[in-house]
């Protein structure tokens, strides 16, 4: 029906890629060849998916957990709920005037 793609070489599956950081990839694949699920971000490493709201976690030994991150993993509810008593008791002493 007249469409103007004589220069196209051969028919390509156009993918994008989203990773958890916000970066898209845009490949073409060859349509006999096997569609990846995932792809490693050129821009920061990290695995990337299809699906730019759910792109894949990050590895495990990702640098950027913060201290709190250890600190829960590390502790139950329990433990954490006594630390944060003591510390509530520890302000409400220091607020206590003295004499
Ligand atoms: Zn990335």
């Amino acid at each position: 029906m007249g469409e103007a793609d004589r220069g196209e070489t051969a028919p390509r599956h156009r993918l994008e890629f989203y990773c958890a950081n916000g970066h898209r990839t845009r490949l073409s694949f060859a349509v006999d060849a096997e569609l990846p699920d995932t792809w490693d971000c050129p821009s920061c490493g990290l695995p990337a998916g299809l699906d730019s709201e759910n792109p894949p976690a990050a590895p495990r030994n990702e640098p950027y957990k913060t201290h709190l991150a250890y600190v829960k993993e590390r502790r139950s509810d329990s433990d954490g709920e006594a630390l944060l008593a003591e510390a509530l008791a520890k302000v409400a002493d220091r607020r206590t005037p003295r004499g």
